[in-house]
């Protein structure tokens, strides 16, 4: 009689963007070909890319890309916090705040909203109210690990395939990736 097989136990890897512009992302498609080689390493159980709804339970590697810009993204922060081992930094935005942080420089959310809602429906009237279309702005756009702990950082706008490709590797080998002196901002 054959001995039964132990079931193979994937890492369990997600994906989400937070206050970003997707470039992250679309870098994160830019592997190409080492798509094929990941997809039979690991279980990709949540992302954009994947359109499932809800920030699952026990994942071993997250990447967040984006600083924190409103309410949504600190409530999914926190989650994604709560149920992931090691959270990556995937970024520039969700290492420093980058492009989404210029705007602190104005002092609270009010001089956005009144630029992007508020004077434009001065000119046309059927421009909808932001309230109930947005989720409220935080007055103070922040990077990850001034709302929680942060694992890894890896900077870059947006890094590199190369470069997203070696964390997973690391990542998913139980090893904190480092890039020191490998990586640079921008
Ligand atoms: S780091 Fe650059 S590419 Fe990534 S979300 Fe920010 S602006 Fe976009």
């Amino acid at each position: 009689m054959s001995e039964a097989k132990e079931p193979v136990i994937r890492p369990r890897v997600a994906t989400v963007w937070l206050g970003g512009c997707s470039g992250c992302h679309m870098s994160f498609l830019d592997m190409d070909e080492r798509l094929l080689d990941l997809a039979a390493k690991v279980d990709l159980v949540y992302s954009p890319i994947a359109d499932r709804k809800v920030f699952p339970e026990d994942v071993d590697v997250t990447l967040v890309e984006g600083a924190v810009v409103n309410e949504e993204n600190l409530h999914m922060l926190h989650q994604v916090r709560r149920n992931t081992r090691m959270l990556v930094a995937f970024g520039d935005c969700a290492v420093t705040g980058n492009v989404p942080a210029i705007r602190n420089a104005l002092g609270t959310a009010l001089p956005v909203l009144d630029r992007a809602y508020r004077d434009a429906r001065l000119l046309n009237p059927r421009i909808p109210a932001e309230d109930g279309i947005v989720p409220r702005l935080l007055d103070k756009v922040r990077p990850l690990h001034q709302v929680v702990k942060v694992d890894a950082f890896l900077p870059g706008c947006p890094p590199s395939p190369d470069l997203i490709h070696a964390l997973l590797l690391d990542a998913v080998a139980g090893k904190v990736p480092s890039f020191a002196g490998r990586a640079i901002f921008g």
